[in-house]
């Protein structure tokens, strides 16, 4: 029986973590659960599962929460609770399904702790991931990408010679602008953008989904997780969401992992994982796909590829400074305090300011985020 902590369970990936666990019983036990502010969310999790610890990241929602709580469960708040939480002895598998760069606190006490840990988070690994990578190697910890192309890579690698790796091809659905024409782009607002063909997911994924930032991040995420040169990793628009990545070897062999496009699939993996669970309720069905196509991602709709592949071959403290603009700038627009075409200015401006440091520790990559942030802030009430 694994005991499993969900940071972040009232997102969509805590949602679908907590209806595996309850779906397999006899391989999962739920230990603990993190959120940010959802308490009714969070009280309908502890009727059903009664976890035995939380941790409520906002002040004002733990002392809603605390009313409520039966005796026996721990609370913890804050940051600190996260990481509590992501490092308790109790727990065997940490599954990180917050978004933001805020995840990579609770990841660096897990991988401290040497769980095995669910990555659902991309922002993490991309400020900091030379720091990430770095821990990983040196601790007992082990690392399963929860992200639907991540899976992918990690599942056509395993078994393999790693370093007869050529090539990565990242699909990509193409978002749910990927036909709208760039004229319309100046007129759209979040109820717009939040409406994805393929895939059900949390907001500031969905709106990176829409800019293609969110590939940028996979590109960023994989020349980690796989240790390949950026140059050799390639973004194909693959609408139909059936294959999932590719990896190629040097002998010009590609593989390639397909399936139903639904997120419960790769996390029951990265739950399972080494081994697999009887899952009849996923069967793909050929002859209703019928095809698969690929396109080119245009780069001039959609910039913030290109900005994530500069920032990926500038290296150093360019990657964490071009995911806080991001970041803020993905705010701004959902709360409708700019417009969805500045999402991109706002970025290119804030990285082109920027003096890249070059072998960042993680203060120094703290200090570009918290910079970037400040830029942002400044920069976004005089957008026009
Ligand atoms: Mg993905």
């Amino acid at each position: 029986m694994k005991r499993i902590a969900i940071l972040g369970s009232s997102g969509s990936i805590g949602k679908t973590t907590l209806k595996l666990i309850r779906q397999y019983k006899k391989e999962f036990s739920l230990e603990a659960v993190t959120v940010n502010s959802n308490v009714s969310s969070l009280e309908q999790q502890l009727a059903q599962f009664k976890p035995n610890k939380i941790a409520v990241v906002d002040k004002e929602a733990r002392k809603k929460i605390c009313a409520s709580l039966a005796k026996g469960t721990q609370i913890y708040s804050g940051i600190e609770g996260l990481n509590r939480i992501a490092s308790d002895k109790e727990v065997d598998i940490v599954v990180i399904a917050i978004s933001g760069s805020f995840a990579l606190y609770p990841l660096l006490a897990a991988i401290k702790a040497n769980k095995q840990i669910a990555l659902a988070n991309k922002e993490a690994m991309v400020m900091a991931g030379s720091i990430i990578t770095e821990r990983l190697r040196n601790s007992q910890a082990k690392l399963i990408p929860v992200d639907s192309e991540q899976s992918a890579i990690f599942q056509c690698l395993e078994g393999k010679e790693k370093d007869k790796l050529k090539k990565i091809y990242l699909t990509a659905s193409g978002g749910p602008l990927f036909n709208a024409p760039l004229k319309k782009f100046k007129h759209l607002r979040p109820q717009d953008v939040l409406r994805h063909p393929r895939w059900k997911m949390g907001k500031k994924i969905t709106v990176d989904s829409a800019t293609l930032m969110n590939k940028g991040l996979e590109v960023i995420e994989s020349m980690w997780l796989f240790n390949m040169a950026v140059s050799n990793i390639q973004v194909l628009i693959h609408p139909e969401a059936i294959i999932h990545s590719m990896v190629e070897f040097i002998d010009g062999i590609i593989l390639a992992q397909l399936g139903v496009t639904d997120m419960a699939l790769p996390i029951q993996y990265a739950l399972s994982y080494p081994r697999r669970l009887e899952n009849k309720e996923y069967e793909l069905d050929f002859l209703k796909v019928k095809r698969l196509t690929f396109k080119k991602a245009d780069t001039r709709k959609f910039p913030c590829l290109d900005f994530a592949y500069q920032a990926a071959r500038d290296g150093g403290s360019a990657p964490a400074v071009m995911n806080a603009a991001n970041e803020e700038a993905v705010k701004a627009f959902l709360d409708e305090r700019m417009g969805f075409i500045h999402i991109p200015q706002v970025i290119e401006k804030i990285m082109s300011k920027h003096k890249i440091i070059l072998r960042p520790g993680l203060n120094a990559i703290l200090a570009a985020d918290g910079w970037a942030r400040e830029e942002a802030k400044r920069l976004i009430p005089n957008l026009r």
